[in-house]
């Protein structure tokens, strides 16, 4: 299984890409971790950060990009770091 692209350019997904500012300064990186995977969102972490976060113990798995790709390069919300390697983590979906 893979997860599926949107098209995020629509004109409505922009507005709330421009509403959300990401994690709030001053918010420590594992409450932000912590807060995403409350709400069920998408979570991206870099290589440094990955085995630092227990992906199965929070109803989380690693998912591909797109088929043939695992890894992407985008930012990461464990260290924000942009422009790095990251793997993408989605809730386990429930069979
Ligand atoms: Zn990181």
């Amino acid at each position: 299984m893979f997860a599926i692209v949107r098209n995020w350019k629509t004109p409505a997904n922009r507005l709330l890409a421009a509403a959300s500012r990401g994690r709030p300064q001053g918010l420590m990186r594992g409450s932000w971790i912590a807060d995403l995977a409350a709400l069920g969102k998408a979570i991206t972490l870099c290589g440094q950060c990955m085995p630092r976060w227990d992906a199965r113990k929070n109803g989380y798995e690693q998912r591909n990009v797109t088929p043939n790709h695992r890894l992407a390069v985008g930012e990461c919300d464990g260290c924000a770091a942009t422009h790095v390697t990251c793997a993408m983590y989605l809730p386990k979906e429930k069979r």
